[in-house]
């Protein structure tokens, strides 16, 4: 029966026998993701049960959104699951970007210096911290930056922490996922351990954390271990898939003070800001996501494993520990990027009679390709996957709001590959 079906949808007999065979030895690490998932969900229900969530909470705000009791109710649930004294959690934070844009630029002033001890961060804050020229950046705000690298073998550089950090120092900021840097996911642990010691160097030092593509995977998060603030989009994990906008920033009630502020108008803060009827889609998004992130943490880990079998090498690799839902193939040429990309199209719900091709994205020194078939645009916990067209030629993958669509993607991939003759099954 199952043969059968995965036929229909162009999936040969050998690969679904190879799929099978790969998921056989993974029982013990899906069973272990079930029951973070478990403990996770739980963890949700509890937080909506003490904020006694009800069915007025669904109701639209409209103007200045005074009294929008969804909308606080939502920002005490986030605040309780992340063990947080306050959250701020509107659809008018438009991205992930503009949520750690907010979290920034509330917290410092002119003259104060922000600093990454984990490396470069993402790319798109380049541009807002001042990195690299941009208009606007906190840079020409008078607001200055240092960074220090992880060590070669991704240990902290514990001394050059402590030797960047100064009088002015007023912000670190740490991104727990790699992006599409080649270096390690951060575990929570690790991050407990960096903001231990840059409190033990600075206690008065706000310590904030990217956590893009980590809400769910473990069973607590960097504010359970000591950051100030904690901050990330909704179109990824935290929204399940069905928020259709949104971040969220949680953390200390006096900086979360500083960045409702900041978001709407000094004065105003959190008491305005109306959610249009969107909150039913944030409770219920996040109601979905402990399940919805373990789905695409178990896609990821099974792509390792069947693309590893193969030769192509995978970071994270097919037995390490996980700690975001990233996945990087190295297909080793553009014809395997673009095999890969077309099968995880056709496999979409959504755009899967398109072909993705490679092309010119502002910003990036090569041609990249992009696959993705979404309900929400851009969405990355919806199954997708890009990379640029240059050496290793790797493609980044993520997400998938059910294990069953993200496995399916996955195997329409190496289907795709297969054709190409890229792979040879004996
Ligand atoms: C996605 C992401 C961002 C920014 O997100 P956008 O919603 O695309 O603006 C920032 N940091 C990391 C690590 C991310 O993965």
């Amino acid at each position: 029966m199952k043969e059968k079906i995965y036929e229909e949808s162009g999936i040969s007999k050998e690969v679904v026998k190879l799929s099978d065979d790969v998921l056989s030895g993974l029982k013990e690490r899906f069973d272990k993701i079930d029951e973070i998932a478990e403990i996770n969900q739980l963890k949700v229900i509890n937080a909506m049960r003490k904020n006694k969530l009800a069915a007025e909470h669904f109701e639209a705000s409209t103007g200045y959104g005074y009294d929008d009791a969804g909308r606080e109710t939502l920002e005490k649930v986030y605040a309780d699951i992340f063990h947080a004294e306050d959250a701020l959690v509107r659809p008018t934070l438009t991205c992930g970007t503009h949520a750690l844009t907010i979290a920034l630029s509330a917290n410092v002033r002119p003259g104060d210096e922000i600093l990454s001890p984990v490396g470069k961060p993402y790319d798109t804050l380049e541009g807002v911290i001042g990195i690299r020229p941009q208009k606007g950046s906190l840079a020409e705000y008078g607001v200055t930056y240092s960074q220090v690298d992880l060590l070669p073998d991704g240990g902290f550089d514990f001394e050059g922490i402590k030797n960047a950090i100064n009088e002015k120092t007023k912000l670190v900021t740490i991104q727990r996922s790699k992006g599409y840097e080649p270096r390690k996911t951060l575990s929570v642990e690790r991050i407990g351990e960096l903001v231990s010691f840059i409190k033990s160097v600075k206690p008065e030092v706000i310590c904030m954390v990217d956590n893009c593509y980590g809400e769910f995977v473990e069973i607590i998060e960097p504010t359970d271990l000591g950051a100030d603030l904690c901050v990330g989009s909704l179109i990824k994990n935290p929204g399940g898939g069905l928020a259709p906008i949104g971040g969220y920033i949680v953390g200390r009630s006096d900086l979360i003070e500083n960045c409702a502020y900041r978001l709407t108008a000094p004065g105003l803060g959190k008491e305005v800001g109306a959610t249009l009827g969107l909150n039913r889609s944030f409770f219920q998004g996040l109601f979905l996501a402990p399940v919805v992130t373990a789905g695409a943490l178990k896609g990821a880990i099974f792509a390792a494993n069947l693309y590893e079998r193969f030769g192509f090498e995978c970071v994270p690799n097919a037995t390490e520990e996980r700690f975001d839902i990233i996945q990087a193939v190295k297909l080793g040429s553009p014809e395997g990027m673009n095999a890969f990309c077309k099968g995880i199209q056709e496999a979409a719900p959504v755009d899967s009679y398109v072909t993705p091709e490679p092309w010119p994205m502002p910003g990036y020194h090569s041609d990249v390709i992009m696959a993705a078939g979404a309900f929400i645009q851009g969405s990355s916990i919806e199954l997708s996957a890009d990379g640029p067209l240059y050496p290793p030629y790797a493609v980044y993958f993520q997400g998938g709001l059910t294990w069953y669509h993200a496995k399916f993607g996955i195997m329409m991939s190496f289907q795709e590959m297969v054709n190409a003759g890229l792979i040879k099954l004996k």
